[in-house]
């Protein structure tokens, strides 16, 4: 039966008769071809898809990242800095046409040297979000050479391949983070150690992820046997971001330091314009290697910067000013209940000085902030009439003492 022509799409202008259904809006008409293709765009827009960079992507300049990251991470001006250019010159070898007589440009690894809890994690998954590629977090201190009781270094990938859905081409322009990466340096001058299953041995291992190689990688992870079904994985244009507190290198800049100074002044640094307070700025490759990390790994994490020590300025930064601060989390978290959740100056200076006094680091703020609030959040949902919550120091401190500082220390 003919359908009765009563409109057009208003969107492409089709007859109804040509449609198999037109949705009526206020003065308005869309059909069932607009309707999908809206939809295909709206799918386009929000995917989770990864978009890896390729020759044809316009990749964002080094001064574009840095404003990125200025929206999630406070300060680490030099790391963002050098990580900007460092990913940026990443993601322009890998979208550069292949050809035999060209210049190879060498992979720019990064390592970042900072105390923990001051960014570095955070730092390099931001960097992942920014790009919309797989990003994984291993942890290096689990690591032991292939034999021993621990994971495999191979596991790292496992990690990654799970972030990219086991999309393998994703998965191989991804990032890895490789956390702690100062506890698996040589520990030749522990007598103690007989053997150094996590030390040089999981360094060679690592070596070659580094330097770029297949590997066959068992999917669901865990150790490698026989009957397993491998995927290969090539990690040649994976982006490999080490980080490492690194504790006691201080020491070493301190007196490598001192050894150019009195020779001659070689650096340009004399002693009065040492910051003796922050000397991991100036951190080379040498210390690494005196620390403990063999010359080919050092040589192979070629940028090499470190993150400031996070002051009451910088935490109190934290809470508040990032795109998802603490504190517009809460906020949020509150809004759903309809409830209006403030902070006075003061409540915000006693949870910094908190952390500070704790030594809890910027970790700690969320645990204060938690203990703080959970009373609050367990209550109020159900009381009908509260529509308002103003912390101020003294609700704060109430809160605060109540809590357990031994469980507070275990959250961080
Ligand atoms: P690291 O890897 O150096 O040990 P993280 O990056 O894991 O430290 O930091 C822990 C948490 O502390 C982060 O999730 C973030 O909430 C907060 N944080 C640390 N440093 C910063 C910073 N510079 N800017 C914003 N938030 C930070």
């Amino acid at each position: 039966m003919a359908k009765k022509d009563k409109g057009h799409c208003s969107f492409c202008g089709r007859p109804e008769i040509e449609t198999s259904i037109l949705v009526s809006g206020i003065d308005s008409q869309i059909c069932n071809f607009c309707i999908e293709q809206a939809n295909l765009i709206l799918k386009e827009e929000t995917s989770e898809s990864y978009d890896v960079p390729s020759g044809k992507t316009t990749l964002l300049k080094p001064v574009e990242i840095k404003a990125f990251l200025d929206k999630y991470v406070i300060g680490q001006e030099d790391a963002k800095k050098v990580l900007s250019v460092a990913v940026y010159n990443h993601y322009k070898r890998i979208a550069q046409e292949s050809d035999e007589n060209d210049v190879e440009i060498e992979k720019s690894n990064i390592i970042l040297v900072g105390e923990t809890g001051t960014g570095k994690t955070l730092l390099a998954k931001t960097i992942s979000r920014m790009l919309h590629v797989p990003f994984a977090i291993a942890d290096a201190t689990v690591l032991t050479e292939a034999g021993y009781v621990g994971e495999d270094v191979e596991s790292i990938l496992t990690r990654l391949l799970q972030a990219a859905d086991y999309n393998v081409a994703a998965a191989e322009k991804g990032i890895i983070f490789i956390d702690e990466v100062d506890k698996i340096a040589r520990k030749s001058d522990n007598p103690s150690i007989t053997r150094d299953v996590s030390g040089e041995g999981v360094q060679q291992a690592l070596l070659k992820l580094l330097e770029g190689t297949s590997v066959n990688v068992p999917p669901q992870g865990g150790r490698k046997h026989p009957e397993q079904k491998m995927i290969s994985v090539n990690t040649k244009n994976i982006l490999f971001v080490a980080g490492g507190a690194f504790h006691g290198i201080d020491r070493i800049i301190a007196s490598r330091l001192r050894t150019n100074v009195v020779g001659y002044s070689f650096s340009g640094l004399n002693d009065e314009s040492i910051d003796r307070k922050n000397l991991l700025q100036y951190i080379a490759p040498s210390d690494l290697k005196n620390f403990g990390l063999i010359p080919e790994i050092v040589g192979r994490l070629p940028v090499l910067t470190y993150l400031d020590p996070l002051d009451k300025d910088a935490l109190r930064r934290i809470l508040t000013e990032p795109k998802n601060a603490l504190t517009k989390q809460f906020e949020k978290l509150f809004g759903m209940d309809d409830i209006e959740l403030t902070f006075e100056p003061e409540a915000l200076e006693f949870i910094v000085d908190k952390s500070i006094e704790f030594k809890l680091g910027a970790r700690g703020l969320r645990s204060i902030i938690e203990a703080i609030l959970v009373d609050a959040m367990f209550e109020l949902p159900s009381k009908k009439r509260t529509s308002k919550l103003n912390i101020t120091k003294e609700y704060a401190s109430e809160k605060f003492g109540k809590a357990s500082l031994a469980k507070l220390r275990a959250a961080v």
